[in-house]
């Protein structure tokens, strides 16, 4: 029997309502209007196109957003002194670095660069720590966005094997660590996993992705996971998004685990749309933050 589609797409469709009508009603009570800043250093095609898409969403939302473009070789002291312009701008509540940066820049400098209160990726080193602390102040987009997939989906996250593949700051560690957390912002069914992380160096990676409830791919590989990978009925979350001859892919190989998955994600349409909408979430938070 084919595996239940999860539609990430109008899953990111409904937060975004629910969050426009928040930010209305935010805007009236406080006069303030929430404002993104993003930042993009350098000309990467789907840098530019990642970008265009936060911009529109915001306008959709209700968000002002800024868009601070600089040219591939700015250098590391001319990209702090702008974050540091945003930081201390009372008009600005949230700012997002587009990464990659270029290679001259230290990410991890400049991401600890933009203040914890309007770091809306949830990037900077105190916020990750709190992530991990269980009392976070800003979920991380794309993490978040594979929680709210799984909630309302219906899909019960507490005692459940989770096996995340891939280790990244991005996505593979802190969605581990939010999916092993006792409580959560939608209550402990949607935290309280058995995790395991998996990694390239993880020896016998089958059997392990095999012993799944829960399979969440974030390697970067077109395809990676295969049927024979994921144990008949579980639930089977691609964040993988790789350009290939054939279009847009995910890590898993949709069509085969179709077959034995009992839910998935497809790519387009799963886990991507909802990583936009939970930057806007979090740039509603951080003016709610600063506004009091
Ligand atoms: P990274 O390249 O930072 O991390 C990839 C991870 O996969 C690493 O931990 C790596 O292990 C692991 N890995 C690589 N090869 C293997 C292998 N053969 N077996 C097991 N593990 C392996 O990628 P990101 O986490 O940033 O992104 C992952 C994917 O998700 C990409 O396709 C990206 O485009 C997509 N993505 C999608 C988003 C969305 O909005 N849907 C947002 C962010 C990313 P090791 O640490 O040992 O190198």
């Amino acid at each position: 029997m084919a595996a239940q589609l999860l539609d990430g797409k109008g899953i990111a469709k409904q937060i975004r309502d629910e969050i426009k009508i928040d930010v209305a009603e935010f805007v009236e009570k406080s006069g303030v209007t929430p404002c993104l800043a993003a930042v993009l250093v350098g000309d990467d095609p789907a840098s530019q196109v990642y970008v265009r898409n936060k911009e529109r969403a915001c306008e959709v939302a209700g968000i002002t957003s800024q868009l601070h473009r600089l040219s591939a070789d700015t250098s590391e002291t001319d990209l702090l002194a702008l974050i540091e312009q945003l930081n201390g701008d009372p008009a600005v509540h949230g700012i997002l670095v587009q990464l990659p940066l270029p290679s001259h820049i230290t990410e991890t400098k400049i991401l600890d660069a933009v203040h914890p209160l309007k770091d809306v990726d949830s990037f900077h080193a105190e916020n990750v720590g709190l992530v991990v602390q269980g009392r976070p102040r800003f979920l991380p987009c794309t993490p978040h966005g594979v929680v709210q997939i799984l909630h309302r989906c219906g899909i019960e996250i507490s005692g459940k094997h989770a096996v995340v593949v891939g280790r990244s700051e991005i996505v593979g560690k802190p969605l581990a660590n939010m999916l092993l957390q006792r409580g959560s912002n939608l209550g402990p069914s949607a935290a309280n996993a058995t995790v395991t992380v998996c990694h390239s160096r993880t020896a016998n990676l089958p059997e392990i992705t095999r012993q799944a409830d829960i399979l969440i791919a974030a390697i970067g590989q077109a395809k990676f996971i295969t049927a024979d990978m994921i144990k008949p009925g579980a639930t089977v979350i691609d964040v993988g998004i790789n350009r290939t001859d054939d279009g847009l892919v995910g890590d898993v190989d949709f069509d085969a685990a179709l077959e034995v998955a009992g839910a998935i994600t497809p790519v387009p349409g799963g886990v991507g749309p909802l990583t936009i909408a939970m930057l806007l979430w979090n740039t509603l938070a951080a003016a709610r933050m600063q506004a009091t």
